[in-house]
């Protein structure tokens, strides 16, 4: 049998908005806005996500925001068929992803519009937005 990830009413279905610090505020902002934050590494040039202050590699003090370019790669998933989480319980089942971004970064994040029979790990994303509040966002992935 095969089902098709979220395809219900996403009025019906908003996630839940994080917690918005000072320090998250404009990463948060960028999703809700359609693109995805990292942080880039003055010093060694590495990227992480989620954005930091310092660098978790070099523990440099001069990082820069750097925007993702949005495609990636599914490195692993896992199909959640049961919740009890109120927002998450009309999205089931869904697709817990664990994603390569082009850029050596990766994140876990949900694969969205997809066949669940049509998940291959190797196989190419490309990001997705869905807004959670008035200034905030989510970042997903699709079939490229
Ligand atoms: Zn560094």
């Amino acid at each position: 049998m095969s089902a098709d990830t979220n395809t219900k009413s996403p009025a019906a279905m908003l996630r839940p908005a994080p917690r918005v610090t000072p320090e998250t505020k404009a990463y948060w902002q960028a999703m809700h806005d359609g693109k995805l934050m990292l942080s880039e590494c003055e010093a060694c040039g590495k990227r992480s996500h989620p954005p930091q202050g310092i660098c978790a590699f070099c523990w440099g003090g001069k990082v820069k925001p750097r925007f993702a370019s949005g495609r990636g790669t599914l490195n692993s998933f896992s199909i959640i068929r049961q919740t009890s989480d109120p927002s998450f319980k009309g999205r089931v089942p869904y697709v817990l992803a664990y994603v390569d971004l082009d850029e050596g970064v990766s994140l876990v994040s949900n694969v969205v519009q997809c066949d669940i029979d049509r998940l291959k790990i190797g196989m190419k994303l490309k990001a997705v937005f869905e807004q959670t509040s008035e200034d905030t966002g989510a970042v997903l992935f699709e079939p490229a």
